[in-house]
């Protein structure tokens, strides 16, 4: 997909947030012409509300106000300008590294990708996607179904590999998943695979301990293929504000954490968790999830992000 398309999709997939946002801020502006602190601050609220979360928010406001003064900004008029360019800014600081879409990096293969988060936050439709991506670009993908947890688990990736025209690899309900993620990466070594992805369970409280059952899984990979897995992805739901900040510090404590990938955005008005995210976690968004269908899955592109949420038309000055 080119830039344009990219655009679109996320146009599309931003809308709620884009219209909290510069909804907002298109009243800020009618009410008052001049940029005074009152005007400030309802700016402020308007970040908080959308969940860009207070550190992040402040950091943003800090260098508007410094820009309003330095700059001698007047007119408020100049908001939505100021804001896009700070949070393009914020964007590009915490993180340089292009989206490189679904290219695997050279000599490495299998490519191995551990998929791991809570419950519902989307980890088996995003891998659905994820597979479909990779097929897509020319790429074999092979699926472990390693959440043995529930019995639907396998129905529901199953359906989602036949989609993507990715094989599977599964146990009965129950089975070890480590056993399973070792299976997987087994079959992709003996069948040249070029991507193994590993779904894993999400449940928080059981007896047996998820960070334990994922830090062995990931031992038993590496034992399975020096290296591997290549990438771990967190998976977080967008929608769950700071909960997600939460997760994402959680996870990132027991298993290496490699890249996020922030699912729902399509069904939130808060998608300024994305800027609290990119700004407060070391780790860097990898992929949006803006939809339920199989080609809703976006690379992260900074200047695609900002672009759409600030729908460029609503700029033209
Ligand atoms: P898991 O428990 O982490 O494996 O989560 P699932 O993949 O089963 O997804 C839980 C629900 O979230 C399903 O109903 C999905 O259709 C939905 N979902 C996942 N990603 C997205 C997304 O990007 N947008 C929307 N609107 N729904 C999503
Ligand atoms: P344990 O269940 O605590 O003994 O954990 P292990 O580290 O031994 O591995 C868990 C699962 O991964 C095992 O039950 C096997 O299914 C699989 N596994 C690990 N190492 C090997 C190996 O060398 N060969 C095979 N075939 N499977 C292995
Ligand atoms: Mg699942």
């Amino acid at each position: 997909m080119g830039l344009l398309g990219t655009i679109r999709k996320f146009t599309e997939g931003l809308a709620k947030t884009r219209d909290s946002i510069l909804g907002k801020v298109d009243r800020i502006v009618n009410a008052k012409s001049k940029i005074d602190r009152d005007v400030l601050e309802q700016l402020e609220e308007v970040l908080l509300g959308a969940d860009v979360g207070s550190q992040t928010t402040e950091i943003l406001m800090q260098n508007i106000e410094r820009r309003v003064k330095e700059e001698k900004y007047e007119d408020s008029t100049a908001l939505h300008v100021l804001l896009r360019d700070e949070i393009a800014k914020l964007l590009h600081v915490n993180g340089d590294e292009k989206a490189n879409g679904i290219l695997l990096p050279e000599g490495k293969r299998p490519y191995v990708i551990l998929v791991v988060g809570v419950n519902g936050v989307g980890k088996t439709t995003t891998i659905g996607k994820l597979a479909y991506n990779y097929r897509q670009a020319g790429y074999r993908v092979v699926i472990g179904a390693a959440d043995t947890f529930r019995a639907a688990a396998n129905e529901q990736l199953e359906l989602w590999a036949q989609r993507a025209g990715a094989e599977i690899i599964q146990q009965a309900p129950g089975a070890d998943p480590a056993a399973v993620a070792y299976d997987t990466v087994s079959s992709a070594v003996a069948k040249n695979t070029d991507v193994v992805i590993i779904d894993t369970a999400g449940r928080l409280h059981t007896k047996v301990n998820l960070m334990e059952e994922l830090r062995k899984i990931r031992r038993v990979v590496e034992k399975r293929m020096p290296g591997a897995p290549h990438e771990v992805l967190l998976v977080l739901d967008a929608g769950t504000g700071q909960n997600g900040i939460q997760q994402a510090r959680q996870f990132t404590s027991a298993v290496q954490v490699t890249g996020l990938v922030l699912t729902k955005l399509d069904g939130t008005a808060k998608g300024g968790i994305v800027l609290a995210i990119s700004h407060e976690m070391q780790v860097p968004v990898k992929y949006i999830g803006i939809g339920e269908s199989i080609d809703d899955l976006q690379p992260f592109d900074r200047k695609a992000f900002v672009d759409a949420l600030f729908n460029i038309e609503h700029l033209q000055n």
